[in-house]
């Protein structure tokens, strides 16, 4: 039975939930966790963590963990093909963590559980939220629990519940934007890769891009837009797709994971209903050009915590829109880089590929353009 009042609701316990419940509760505050899933997501997912995410994780103690079990990637290429357009240098970026670290998803939120249970916090499951509503200073939480239905009242409530969030839908917030023709396929495969092993390279071709990333265990993981996904993602797809598009040379041995879905791009109107809060892919969605969409919901988590914190320590002037006018504009920004990339990447006809691969040539020959683009993916700009 969950309790009937509860300082912070969290709902869902993805990335940015488990981040924001282990800050809260590092900071000493009651905060109900809940999910409706009877586990946590066991797939591969986001793979990419960039150096502010890194950054910031530092708070929680767990950043030295996930360094140490995910490859450090120190460079981005950009390629036609087999030549070289763009290659992006990480590794003097002013940071700590002059690198794109990749791990599976699941590793990430292992490590994230493991923390937050150290903390004293925790994840309770299944338990769905079905409605949240809101009055001036307090929500009810309406939960559709494993006996029963039942109801908390909070003064704070966070929407971490991914992109069709019911919290965002009960506050009646608009989720505006659109979604991507193409379907994403992913693939995490063991491969012989002809190419430098420990670099994430992104192939233009005239059909269409496909990215691929080193992962730890000696895999790979290939990322393309695709028209017509077939039902099954096999060996001889991912083949067939490195074959049109990648490196010359690299052979697929095997499928560890695969999923093929479509992309959104959209952004909440606003992250803040009263004591209501948005959070992670629940607040912005967008494509996984450059791998951002875990790194923000981290970020923002971080941020929260914070805003909330203050306003639970009984601040006088805690200034708990600040949250949105900080992490809204860079949502949004990232919605529109990674929306740029992606329309980029997949221009359909010669002209504009070719011009494409002229203006990523010229960003190649010109240092402090590579600098800028470089701080946007590690999110340092
Ligand atoms: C197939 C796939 C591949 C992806 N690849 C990449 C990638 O390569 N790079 C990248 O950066 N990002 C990628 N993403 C996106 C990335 O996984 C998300 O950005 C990230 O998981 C967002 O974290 P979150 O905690 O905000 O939301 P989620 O991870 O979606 O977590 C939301 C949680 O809320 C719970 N929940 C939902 N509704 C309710 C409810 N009503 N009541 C209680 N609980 C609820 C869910 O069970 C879930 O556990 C990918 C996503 C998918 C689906």
């Amino acid at each position: 039975m969950l309790p009937t009042e509860a300082d912070v609701v969290v709902v869902g316990g993805g990335p940015t939930g488990l981040v924001l419940t282990s800050m809260l509760r590092q900071a000493g505050h009651d905060v109900l966790t809940l999910d409706r899933q009877p586990e946590g997501a066991n797939a591969s997912r986001a793979a990419a963590i960039h150096a502010k995410t890194l950054e910031v994780l530092r708070e929680l103690d767990v950043t030295d963990r996930l360094v140490a079990e995910g490859v450090m990637v120190p460079t981005f290429t950009f390629r036609d093909r087999d030549r070289i357009l763009t290659r992006l240098d990480f590794s003097a970026l002013p940071t700590r963590y002059p690198f794109v670290l990749t791990l599976q998803q699941y590793r990430t939120e292992k490590i994230l559980t493991e923390r937050m249970h150290a903390l004293g916090g925790q994840v309770m499951r299944p338990y769905s939220v079905t409605g949240v509503s809101i009055d001036t200073d307090t929500a009810d939480v309406e939960v559709d629990g494993p006996d029963w239905r039942e109801v908390v009242r909070a003064r704070f409530v966070v929407g971490a519940d991914g992109t069709n969030s019911v919290v965002r839908q009960s506050a009646k917030i608009e989720y505006a934007g659109g979604t991507y023709d193409q379907s994403f396929t992913l693939a995490d495969a063991r491969v012989e890769w002809p190419l430098r092993f420990d670099e994430v390279q992104n192939f233009f071709s005239p059909a269409g891009i496909v990215v691929s990333g080193p992962l730890p265990d000696n895999q790979r993981r290939v990322l393309a837009t695709v028209d017509d996904a077939p039902e099954v993602i096999d060996v001889d797809f991912v083949q067939h797709i490195l074959d049109e598009r990648g490196p010359t040379g690299a052979r697929v041995k095997e499928l560890t994971w695969s999923s093929q879905f479509h992309v959104h791009h959209r952004i909440a109107r606003t992250f803040r209903q009263g004591p209501v809060f948005l959070a992670g892919d629940a607040a912005h969605v967008h494509s996984p050009a450059g791998g951002q969409g875990m790194n923000l919901g981290i970020q923002d988590a971080v941020d929260l915590a914070h805003t909330l914190s203050a306003a639970l320590n009984g601040a006088r002037y805690a200034d708990l829109d600040g949250y949105e006018k900080r992490r809204r504009p860079i949502a949004r920004a990232t919605v529109i880089f990674t929306n740029l990339m992606t329309r980029t990447s997949i221009v359909d006809n010669r002209p504009g590929q070719l011009l494409r691969n002229a203006v990523f040539s010229l960003i190649g020959a010109l240092p402090p353009t590579r600098k800028q683009m470089a701080l946007h993916m590690a999110e340092l700009a």
